[in-house]
């Protein structure tokens, strides 16, 4: 098949119709030749009996009267004869008379009445009898007989003749040569006419199927030489079609190539300025790493020695002769060194684990003494204050040891951000760390650690976001309590050096529990055994969950207890119960007056003479109170330390008895220092201050700025009043016309945009300058300042002469801010250039400076790159973009500036270009600038 799918079409054709005409030319010349052959053979046949035949009439005479001379002359005869070679006659008794010719070959023949013919390839013999007719010879005689015997011959003798075929093979080869040629040239003349044929008919295909092969190899015109004869003028026209169509989509194609071409071309481009970018912005992130590293190792030194300085004066001036005003300052500057301390600390810790370097310092720790303290510490850092009512709860299994080895530094630091946030985050309920064992070795203890509170709460969906750096579950303005977002950060990553790993579970506003388990080792210290302190002990503990967490601690020290939640059944019992042995109260500092207290321990102390501990949240003038400290044996601050109360209730010692007077002696205590601000009278305002008078409204939440602002104004000659926050400012506002107002924008609750909106909305605060204080002055920031209405911002922190400049300015010029950023914009931008490019369209013109816009910082990092590598067609092409581009979105500024580097570049390359670039950097610079002040019409 495949043999036959290779041969030519010419081939198949001339074959096709070749083979037909060979076959019939063969049989017939085969039939022809046969029959021709049978009639040489009959015909040689045929002559030679005739012959013989003849001559027996002859003969018969001749032997009848026996003349032999005569016989002779007939053989001879006979012998003339072509191709007979043998003659013989016989007698009638079939005995060889004469013979003539060559010497019989053939000697089968029979003697019979009839003529008898034999042959082989070579010879052909016959035999005739001579007859000679008896009736005759009788009728001479007796004519009687005539008739009968004249029916009935006598054989008196045989001729036989024997010839050669020789004769008759040579006349079949000659018939069979004539008939071969005839053959081969019949079929000389097919082979011609047929290849005349097929190639006649094979023509106009071979020039269609070239034709063909032209077109496609793209010579379209190949069809306009086309000769074919009209049969096939629809297959022509045909073709015309198909070429001139493939021509179009030819042309088609070639276009959209060089479409795509100039596409790539383009996007070659790109591709190249984006990698340009990317290695612009590969190298400033390698150059910011350095930085940041190069900043962290120096932050260290260069910020917390300063620190240390202001912390140690604050020390040795918290110790001197302070008055209320200064104590207070003394105070806050010293909470918030502190602050700054934890916050430098932090980020010193992240970037620590950062680099790897944080390695651990193992040491013995007591476990249940850095619980203690870490709720200690916290609850005394103003966390827990007077408006939250907690139980901080530390619970420990029995089984977990008191002495372990680890670093107490970082397992004190991840309990502090846990339980920090714990207490941080919740208002009321309880913050329990609940720590247990989770498994033991001989070389090492797995501890669980849960924080679990009854909190605010966190979204299931900010849970995933908990443990990334910087994260924040409320990133609003309005949020309540600051902080880096990163304390659960170092927390896991020390949790994981520690061996385990952290997980949390949080249902928004039901609480949250955060987990953690460490790998500790047991430590070789003697795990003291202590004596059961063997005592019978009255509770007074209104908070069941502080009642359960007591008595499984008390129970496990060995003391008996009864518990009560009122004092009234405190009392009954005390009345009741005769062998107790101490009394212990829980006295919320808040439900209870001083004096209820008092009397209540003078009548434990002098009636029943029962040693009395006293615990008390702080901060309580309980604290202060001289009469309780000697009426006790021990005032303890809750959360209650295992340790302490273990002390005091080892060491009880028995009640003082106080005469009467001495017991209900007024009782002065020393207040604890208040945390409203109380600020005193200020130095008499300069007669000749301009501002003298002038009223201004400071609103913050943070009191250490509202004191700040106050005791920089005040000696000014301006009156402050404070407000701690939004709503507070527009009660006071509603009461009072001020000059100014001094804004704060994050803040609990009410943030200061809000607050702006509200005071504009009152007909007296339409006008009234209102001034932000920021501490980010983001660009999108400044929008939503000036979109809510206020006049300008001040970035923290502020500065003393800034914000008096502030002040002049806006409460001596009636310009608003708003008039500011116009004049600003004015000069920068011409909306009305880029609404008429814009069809009037104000959404169109809007997109298009969006999209400049967001492409120009990255462009001026692309110029200055370029500029750097000296590469001038590359800086001309991005410089030239950026002027279509500024030309079409009414950025005259930037527009103009182009246009001066462009022509620059191409004229003079870089020769003295800096100050050029520099002019055109600043246009881009300050159009980013006052992008967000652009007011566009709303359609
Ligand atoms: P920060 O140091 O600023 O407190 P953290 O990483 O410790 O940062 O906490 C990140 C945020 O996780 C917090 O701002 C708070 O929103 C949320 N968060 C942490 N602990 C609790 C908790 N117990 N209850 C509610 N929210 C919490």
């Amino acid at each position: 098949m495949l043999a036959l799918n290779s041969v030519s079409l010419r081939s198949k054709l001339f074959f096709a119709i070749y083979t037909p005409c060979l076959i019939l030319s063969i049989i017939a010349s085969f039939a022809f030749t046969l029959s021709r052959f049978d009639t040489i053979d009959r015909n040689f046949k045929e002559g030679v009996e005739k012959s013989v035949s003849q001559m027996t009439v002859s003969a018969e005479h001749a032997l009848s009267h026996s003349d032999k001379g005569m016989l002779n002359d007939i053989l001879r005869t006979l012998l003339k004869h072509d191709h007979i070679n043998t003659v013989q006659l016989y007698n009638a008794e079939e005995k060889l008379i004469t013979e003539l010719g060559k010497t019989s070959e053939v000697n089968t023949l029979p003697f019979t009445n009839a003529n008898e013919s034999d042959e082989n390839p070579h010879f052909f013999a016959t035999i005739a009898p001579i007859k000679h007719p008896v009736t005759r010879l009788e009728h001479q005689s007796n004519t009687n007989f005539i008739t009968s015997s004249y029916s009935v011959p006598q054989v008196s003798g045989w001729l036989k003749v024997e010839a050669s075929k020789e004769a008759s093979i040579v006349s079949k080869y000659r018939y069979l040569s004539a008939t071969l040629g005839t053959f081969f040239i019949f079929n000389l003349l097919a082979i011609f006419a047929l290849l005349n044929v097929t190639s006649s008919l094979l023509r106009p295909i071979e020039k269609i199927s070239d034709t063909v092969n032209k077109i496609t190899q793209g010579h379209f015109g190949a069809t306009k030489g086309l000769n074919l004869p009209t049969q096939y003028s629809t297959v022509v026209s045909d073709l015309n079609d198909i070429s001139s169509r493939l021509e179009n989509h030819r042309a088609e194609i070639l276009s959209n190539v060089d479409q795509a071409t100039e596409d790539i071309r383009r996007n070659m481009d790109s591709l190249e300025e984006k990698s340009a970018q990317l290695h612009i912005a590969n190298k400033e992130a390698t150059e910011s790493n350095r930085l940041k590293s190069q900043f962290l190792a120096n932050i260290s030194h260069e910020i917390r020695t300063p620190l240390n300085a202001i912390m140690g004066y604050i020390q040795i001036l918290q110790k001197d002769q302070l008055d209320k005003q200064q104590r207070l300052y003394m105070d806050t500057i010293a909470q918030s060194t502190t602050n700054l301390l934890t916050i430098i600390s932090d980020i010193l810790d992240f970037s620590k684990i950062e680099a790897g370097k944080l390695s651990l310092d193992l040491t013995d720790i007591n476990i249940r003494d850095i619980v203690d303290e870490v709720y200690q510490i916290l609850s005394s850092a103003n966390l827990v204050n007077a408006s939250k009512e907690l139980d901080l709860i530390p619970e420990f299994d029995l089984d977990v040891p008191t002495w372990v080895i680890g670093d107490p530094v970082r397992i004190r630091q991840v309990l502090t951000n846990l339980i920090g946030n714990a207490i941080k985050f919740t208002h009321e309920g309880s913050v329990r760390t609940k720590v247990k064992i989770l498994e033991k070795s001989n070389s090492s203890l797995k501890l669980s650690f849960q924080i679990i509170d009854t909190g605010v709460g966190i979204p299931e969906n900010k849970l995933d976001n908990l443990f990334k750096p910087f994260s924040q579950v409320d990133t609003s303005t309005t949020r309540k309590f600051g902080g880096t977002g990163l304390g659960l950060v170092i927390t896991k990553k020390l949790v994981k050096q520690m061996g385990g790993n952290v997980e949390v579970s949080s249902e928004h506003g039901i609480g949250s529990n955060f987990r953690f388990t460490i790998v500790l080792k047991p430590s070789q210290k003697e795990q003291k055994v202590e004596e059961p302190i063997s005592k019978s002990l009255l509770v007074f503990e209104p908070s069941l969950n502080y009642r359960n967490y007591l008595k499984t601690y008390l129970n496990h020290v060995g003391a008996n207890c009864t518990f009560t939640s009122s004092l009234e059944q405190t009392v009954t019992l005390l009345n009741s119960q005769t062998s107790l042995d101490a009394v212990l109260l829980n006295i919320d500092s808040h439900t209870e007056k001083l004096e209820e207290i008092q009397e209540l321990v003078a009548y434990i102390t002098q009636q029943f003479r029962l040693p009395c501990i006293l615990l008390t949240k702080r901060p309580h003038d309980i604290s202060k109170s001289s009469i309780l400290h000697t009426l006790c044996s021990e005032i303890l601050m809750t959360p209650i330390s295992h340790n302490r109360l273990n002390k005091s209730l080892r060491s009880l010692e028995e009640p003082k008895l106080l005469s009467e007077d001495r017991l209900y002696a007024d009782e002065t205590t020393t207040p604890e220092l208040t945390t409203e601000l109380e600020l005193e009278a200020v130095e008499p305002p300069e007669e000749t201050s301009p501002l003298s008078g002038i009223q201004i409204l400071a609103v913050d939440d943070t009191q250490i700025n509202l004191q700040l602002l106050g005791h920089w104004l005040e000696p000014h000659g301006l009156q402050v009043d404070l407000a701690y926050s939004g709503k507070q400012a527009i009660e006071m506002a509603k009461e009072t016309q001020y000059d100014l107002i001094l804004m704060d924008i994050q803040m609990p609750e009410m943030d200061g945009m809000e607050a702006t909106q509200r005071l504009r909305k009152l007909t007296n605060y339409v006008h009234t300058p209102i001034v932000a204080l920021t501490a980010h002055a983001l660009g999108s920031e400044q929008k939503q300042i000036v979109s809510s209405g206020m006049n300008a911002y001040l970035t923290k922190p502020v500065n003393e002469d800034i914000l008096l400049e502030t002040i002049t300015q806006w409460c001596q010029s009636k310009k608003s801010y708003q008039d500011l950023a116009d004049e600003k914009v004015l000069a920068l931008f011409d909306i009305d250039k880029a609404l008429s490019i814009a069809n009037g369209k104000s959404v169109i013109a809007k997109d298009m400076f969006d999209m400049l816009l967001n492409t120009l910082e990255a462009d001026k990092k692309l110029i200055l790159h370029h500029f750097e590598e000296k590469d001038l067609a590359k800086l001309i092409h991005v410089v030239h973009r950026l002027h279509g581009g500024s030309k079409y979105t009414g950025a005259i500024e930037l527009s103009k500036h182009a246009g001066f580097l462009e022509t620059h570049l191409k004229e003079l390359q870089f020769d003295d270009v800096e100050g050029v670039l520099e002019d055109f950097t600043d246009s881009i610079d300050a159009l980013i600038d006052i992008a967000p002040l652009i007011k566009w019409p709303q359609e």
